[in-house]
């Protein structure tokens, strides 16, 4: 297998485009730089328009061949691609590191998790199943089929470099659908390390095609403008959600958009503290907050919301922040300069407005883009960072007193991808369950992502799933074939 870190040449950092490795067609590259030193790791092929439309129509030419293949085939495949993840923990886990800054232990936490959407999907990719039924005046027999949709347009965020492109991606080969790939701009090298490792287990040419650029618009826009692809698969801003979902529009494209958050974590007067605790740090501070799911509004009751805050700070402060490449770093840098000054200015707007700090509220002077561990207590409801996403590990606590006015506040947001509730009464947890407007609730766990769950949000949080036994469907369509029934005696 050819991965390395970045200081080696062998990883692959060309265009991959029907099975070869090849420059953009401008013969530009843009840097990556590492977020936690603030060094340029190495140079990657700037695509263009003109190499995304070579990448389209090399991906509609192969869709014909690799609808053909059989379940099994595409199983192998995938199967084959599990077990060379996760023989490359490490050096995928250092490359992860080193571009987009999570902690080594975090890195190798997503590798094993990214791994996971391509066994999980091997296993799917043999139970598509149909279905078989008769017009209700019994003259025909109904059998229903399913199909890929066809090819599809993959683009994915920095915050998970493997694991949204392998959710993406197994899903699409399970169902038998060809790929254009376009990894965020500031993460690419993980994406070229996958696409290696998909040729190395045997996806023939043309499958996935990947085109790496600095301007997305660029590339993405050629491909839904193709009247090719069929399909768009999007993890990323409600923003360009938004916009995919209008150019999607012309060419009456499926969607699959996984967007923003603004999780409300509850924690109710009867929860056990030291799991309330527990799963804030978990809800928090994954990858440095910077994950959709994470908790953005912690609201906690009255009469415990002291004694919380208190354990929270004490927890945060414990926090080592540093280079997530250092062996005992528990909070890496932000992804960059944005990320960083939008965490800072959110902070400085919540505490102008009245919010204490317990611990942290400040970057550090250092290089990378490193941002303290942070609790807020008493935040008003008039903060900006209640309806932004922080992306970041600040944990804002804002005091409730009624189930009532609790569930209002959390539902009070355009957003619905993830909830959390703690509490020891079951039928508490299943009222906030049922009232909780958003797609995924974790009832006293901070983690509600498994590629056996069907991930997915409410409200502007997205459209679709992915994962679990409903993943595969966004990736095929159905087909019915009416057939006479013909009778017995004739
Ligand atoms: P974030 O703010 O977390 O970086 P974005 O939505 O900007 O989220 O980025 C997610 C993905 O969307 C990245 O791969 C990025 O390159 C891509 N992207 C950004 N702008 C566009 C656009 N106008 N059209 C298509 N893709 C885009």
């Amino acid at each position: 297998m050819t991965i390395t870190t970045p200081n080696s040449t062998t990883l692959k950092t060309e265009l991959f485009i029907d099975g070869e490795w090849v420059p953009s067609s401008s013969g530009a590259r843009f840097p990556v730089e590492n977020p936690a030193t603030n060094q340029v790791l190495t140079q990657v092929a700037d695509g263009t328009a003109a190499d995304a439309r070579r990448a389209i129509e090399v991906a509609g030419s192969a869709q014909v061949e690799w609808r053909r293949t059989s379940p099994r085939d595409r199983a192998d495949i995938l199967r084959a691609a599990y077990e060379l993840i996760l023989s490359n923990t490490d050096e995928l886990a250092a490359l992860m590191t080193a571009e987009m800054g999570k902690p080594l232990n975090e890195a190798r936490g997503e590798v094993a998790y990214a791994a996971e959407f391509f066994r999980w999907f091997s296993e799917e990719a043999a139970r598509i199943d149909g279905d078989s039924t008769v017009t209700v005046d019994g003259v025909h027999r109904i059998l229903v089929t399913k199909e890929p949709v066809g090819p599809c347009v993959l683009v994915t965020p920095w915050n998970f470099p493997l694991a949204m492109g392998t959710r993406k991606i197994g899903t699409a080969i399970a169902a038998g659908c060809t790929m254009v790939f376009k990894p965020a701009e500031l993460t690419p090298l993980t994406s070229l390390a996958l696409a290696a490792i998909l040729q190395e287990a045997g996806l023939p040419d043309g499958v996935l095609n990947v085109v790496t650029t600095s301007r997305p618009a660029e590339v993405v826009g050629p491909w839904m403008a193709s009247g090719i692809a069929r399909k768009v698969s999007f993890t990323g801003s409600t923003e360009v959600g938004k916009i995919l979902l209008r150019q999607a529009a012309d060419n009456v494209m499926r969607c699959s958009l996984e967007l923003g958050g603004n999780a409300p974590f509850i924690v109710l007067p009867d929860a056990d503290l030291d799991r309330a605790v527990e799963g804030a740090m978990a809800a928090k501070m994954r990858n440095m907050g910077e994950a959709c799911t994470a908790a953005n509004r912690l609201f906690v009751h009255r009469d415990i919301a002291g004694e919380f805050s208190r354990r929270l700070a004490e927890r945060m402060a414990a926090l080592r922040v540093g280079d997530g490449a250092v062996d005992g770093t528990d909070v890496g840098p932000l992804i960059d300069q944005a990320g960083l000054d939008k965490v800072e200015h959110l902070v400085n707007d919540a505490v102008a407005r009245g919010a204490k700090v317990l611990t942290g509220g400040d970057r550090l002077q250092r290089a990378g883009y490193f941002y303290a561990p942070t609790v807020l207590l008493d935040v008003p409801a008039d903060a900006e960072l209640n309806s932004a996403e922080i992306f970041g590990p600040v944990a804002p606590v804002l005091v409730f007193d009624t189930e009532d006015e609790v569930v209002q506040r959390a539902n009070d947001t355009e957003w619905g991808l993830a909830g959390y509730v703690f509490t020891q009464d079951v039928d508490r947890a299943a009222r906030f369950s049922a009232a909780l407007e958003v797609g995924m609730v974790g009832v006293n766990t901070g983690v509600v992502s498994s590629p056996a769950a069907p991930f997915g949000g409410i409200k502007q949080s997205g459209l679709g799933r992915e994962g679990g036994r409903v993943g595969i469907e966004e990736f095929l369509e159905y087909k019915y074939t009416a057939i006479p029934v013909i009778p017995a005696s004739r």
